[in-house]
This record gives C-alpha cells, sequence and structure tokens, in this order.
C-alpha cells in the first residue's frame, strides 16, 4: 500500500492559464529580521494547479465549490491510461479505453503527466475531453472526472466539455499529476478548500493503493 501524492507543487514557477494572474507567494514577515514569526502572503486563480471545478464555474446557476458533496470526492477510483498517441478524448477514444462499467471516479493519465517534469510555461497542445467524449462519459454513472493538464476541455474550446459534465453534477478535477502512478484502481482523496461561493478551488489529492 502506497499513498501517492498527485497534486502540483504551488509556486510562482508554476504554470497558470493564460491571461490568470500569476502565483502570489511571498513571505512577509521573517524570523531572521526580527518579526516574532515567519508569515506567507499568498494570491491566485482558484484555478490554479491541481484543483476543482465547480458547476457554477459554466453554469451560472450552478452550485459552488463548498458543497461540492464529500462523497464524490473521497472513494474508490480508477487511473486510466491512454496511449502517447491521443490527443483528443473523443467518444471513440473512450470506447477503446477500458473504463470499468462500475467506475465513480476516473482519472485519465495521458502524455500530459509528463509535461510536469519537463515546462514551465503553459503548454496550448494538452490532450482533453471533447464535446462528443464528454456526452459519452456522462452517459455513465460518474461522479467525478479527473485531467492530468490545467483543464478537461481541449484550449479554446472548453464551454461545450465543461458544461456537458457539470451539468450532470460531476466534479471535476484538473491539474493532477500522475507520472507515478500506474493505471490501476485506489482510493481517492480530493479535499478542495472550503472557499465560500466559489467557482472552483485549489485541492490536495491523493490516491491510496
Ligand atoms: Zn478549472
Amino acid at each position: 500500500m502506497a499513498i501517492y501524492d498527485i497534486s502540483l507543487t504551488i509556486s510562482s514557477e508554476l504554470p497558470v492559464w493564460p491571461g490568470d494572474p500569476a502565483v502570489e507567494l511571498r513571505q512577509v514577515t521573517f524570523i531572521a529580521k526580527g518579526d516574532s514569526c515567519n508569515i506567507s502572503h499568498l494570491a491566485m486563480s482558484v484555478h490554479t494547479g491541481t484543483h476543482v471545478d465547480a458547476p457554477y464555474h459554466f453554469l451560472n446557476d450552478g452550485r459552488t465549490v463548498e458543497t461540492l458533496p464529500l462523497e464524490a470526492l473521497v472513494g474508490p477510483a480508477c487511473v486510466i491510461q491512454i496511449p502517447d498517441s491521443v490527443d483528443r478524448l473523443t467518444a471513440q477514444v473512450l470506447a477503446q479505453a477500458e473504463v470499468p462499467a462500475d467506475a465513480e471516479r476516473i482519472l485519465f493519465k495521458t502524455r500530459n503527466s509528463a509535461i510536469w517534469g519537463r515546462e514551465r510555461i503553459f503548454q496550448e497542445g494538452f490532450v482533453a475531453i471533447a464535446a462528443d467524449g464528454a456526452e459519452w462519459l456522462v452517459k455513465r454513472e460518474l461522479r467525478l472526472i479527473g485531467m492530468d493538464y490545467l483543464s478537461v476541455a481541449p484550449f479554446g474550446d472548453a464551454t461545450a466539455t465543461h458544461q456537458t459534465l457539470l451539468r450532470r453534477g460531476i466534479v471535476l478535477l484538473e491539474g493532477v499529476n500522475l507520472s507515478e502512478v500506474r493505471p490501476g484502481r485506489y482510493e481517492l482523496y480530493c479535499l478542495p478548500l472550503k472557499l465560500s461561493k466559489s467557482d472552483g478551488a485549489p485541492a490536495r489529492v491523493i490516491l491510496i493503493g
């Protein structure tokens, strides 16, 4: 039994979505300078690094992040390997991906996971779920879908994939790093910050298995 930390480390070096503010994490008081303690200041988008999207992100009447059910965020999960040759998770690709029929939480391990150790700038060409792939996924009884780059949807084509999945109440977990994790079954613990009325929240996410 091993614990895999699939969260990205938050720092000013972390790539962010184009147009989002860069991560601002800096120490503001210093014991070394005579302060009584060390304190840091943090400012960033709630969609920074490893995070979840709440329905409100793409649906104006959707629920916000602090109301997401813990039963969706914690429980058995399958890591599914997608071949490196795949650019888009289309319905056709997903039909061949051997998603177990009983899976409630799935994390797709694509060639994206290798980006985290290699690139410090945002990569537009990341692998994502196509609109018809999202339609395929909502026919399953899924509670959570994880992707290993900063969006579930293709760059420049975000709306259809997000809306289809969020309308079903599926929690979208974005920005996981699965490079050290083998495909298979695990227990997922995804605990987003309890941010009031927010469209998303950063999360510490681990797999045990
Ligand atoms: Zn997001």
